[in-house]
């Protein structure tokens, strides 16, 4: 059941704006660190009807990452990044354990694949950044061989096991946090959209308005409709199907340690087991968004389903005859540098840019939101991802009409490489955007 919507006027310490992951953990460390505090969420449909309740349920850390932190802040700040960030992926599970929060979830590694040649070896500035920072056992390369010994598919030329990892039922953990911060007695008003943001903390909502001391941005591709924040982040699209359960075909593949697998393009596919012996797989080629605002194309788009399910079908022929029984997309917040950032803009205190890596992050983000709304600094709040310099892209129409440029461009790049073909000079010159004007796409 949906909580009742804020009517009239409200007062609170700290309103958070968002009842997805990242609001919903912020609430929870807010309380750990002041459990008097006074905290209101505010949530525009039902908790978890974002990405947090629909993703992959990749529990991911922030390793992948390592060379662009090592650019942009040095090693030893880009060692603390991706410590914190493994952190967070122990804390999900130790807080799941202590709450009696069954969101499956279970630590297994992660593995990055290649499946065409061009795409071997393309894990090796992130092997090569952990070894330097002194962590060689955090991502280490994996032959052919040693890839298809955990999961057998044909496309499978070799890859980069990621030590610290785990997966989620999505729905089971956004569910699990929102119930119990209702037991905990925090208000949380459903169906309830915040219109206006106000640089003292309070927030303007359809039908009333909360007073508060501070404020907690937490809305994921939805940031990019509100001033200040329209030229921080894209918005692109993923898409996932879902087989029946297939016990039997996972069995044939030896993928029966609960790997999460990612390929190494730029519009990348993702695919897991789940508990009930199904295949989650994802592509993140969806359409992009305009300005941050809702579209049912980001949200269910048949064409990138049936691709998806073609690709599915590539990557493990054992499944075709199988049943797909479910499939879905949402939004991704595409951040210039692929990391996700943190900061604040008087008393509004703002976290997104997750580019498709949020689950895992979304813990240590409100662990961050929650110091910043306190105005407590200590290491989490010295971390890199905090105030990270500002790099924006172009406004709107130009950033959707040069996004879906490069986008298709993408698409036809990895189309031709699948195919074992190079692409045509013009496609590889769009494709080659992003990484020219400094700016990363989804892996
Ligand atoms: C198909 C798909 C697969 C993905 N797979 C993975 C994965 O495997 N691993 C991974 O790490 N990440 C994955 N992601 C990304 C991940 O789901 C997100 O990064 C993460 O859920 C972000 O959490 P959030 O709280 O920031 O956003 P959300 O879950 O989107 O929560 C934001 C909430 O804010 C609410 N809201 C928006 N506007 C307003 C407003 N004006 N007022 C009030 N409330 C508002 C929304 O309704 C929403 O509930 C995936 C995403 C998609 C779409």
């Amino acid at each position: 059941m949906p909580t009742p919507p804020l009517q009239g006027e409200a007062s609170a310490d700290v309103v958070v704006v968002g009842g997805g992951y990242l609001g919903l953990w912020t609430t929870k460390h807010l309380l750990e660190l002041e459990p008097n505090l006074d905290v209101v969420l505010l949530e525009a449909s039902v908790c978890g009807h974002g990405p947090s309740g629909r993703n992959g349920g990749f529990c991911e850390t922030l390793w992948g990452d390592a060379p662009t932190l090592r650019e942009q802040a040095g090693d030893a700040a880009a060692l603390a990044v991706c410590r914190a960030s493994e952190e967070a992926v122990r804390g999900i599970g130790a807080w799941c354990d202590a709450n009696g929060v069954d969101a499956w979830y279970r630590p297994a590694p992660m593995l990055q694949v290649a499946t065409t040649e061009s795409q071997v070896g393309s894990w090796e500035s992130i092997v090569r950044a952990a070894a330097e920072l002194g962590a060689a056992e955090e991502v280490v390369s994996l032959s052919d061989k040693n890839v298809r010994a955990r999961c057998d598919s044909p496309l499978f030329l070799g890859g980069a096991l990621y030590r610290l990892n785990a997966t989620v039922q999505p729905a089971r953990l956004v569910l699990g946090l929102r119930a119990k911060l209702l037991e905990r007695g925090v208000r949380i008003h459903e169906r309830t959209e915040v219109t206006q943001l106000d640089r003292e903390g309070g927030v303007e909502t359809r039908s009333g308005r909360v007073r508060a001391g501070a404020a907690v941005l937490a809305v994921n591709a939805a940031a990019a409709g509100f001033t200040g924040y329209r030229l921080s982040l894209a918005v692109a699209s993923s898409h996932i199907v879902l087989t029946e359960p297939i016990p039997d075909v996972l069995e044939e593949l030896g993928w029966t340690g609960g790997e999460a697998i990612v390929d190494s393009r730029t519009l990348v596919h993702y695919t897991r087991t789940t508990n009930d012996g199904r295949i989650a797989f994802g592509w993140g080629g969806g359409a992009m968004g305009f300005s941050g605002r809702a579209s049912t194309r980001l949200e269910f788009d048949p064409k990138v389903v049936a691709r998806t399910q073609e690709s599915l079908v590539r990557f493990f022929p054992q499944v075709r005859g199988r049943e797909v029984t479910h499939a879905w997309g949402g939004p991704i917040d595409v951040s210039p540098t692929h990391l996700p950032i943190f900061g604040s803009r008087g008393r509004i205190h703002h976290g997104f840019g997750f580019t498709g890596n949020g689950v895992g992050p979304s813990y240590l983000g409100g662990e961050i939101l929650a110091r910043l709304a306190l105005d407590r600094r200590d290491e989490r709040t010295a971390l890199a991802i905090v105030e990270p310099g500002r790099k924006l892209f172009p406004p709107e129409p130009f950033r959707y009409v040069g996004g879906s440029l490069i986008r298709r461009a993408l698409i036809s790049k990895d189309a031709a490489e699948d195919e074992g073909r190079s692409p045509s000079s013009a496609t590889a010159f769009v494709a080659s955007l992003p990484r020219r004007l400094g700016l990363r796409l989804p892996r």
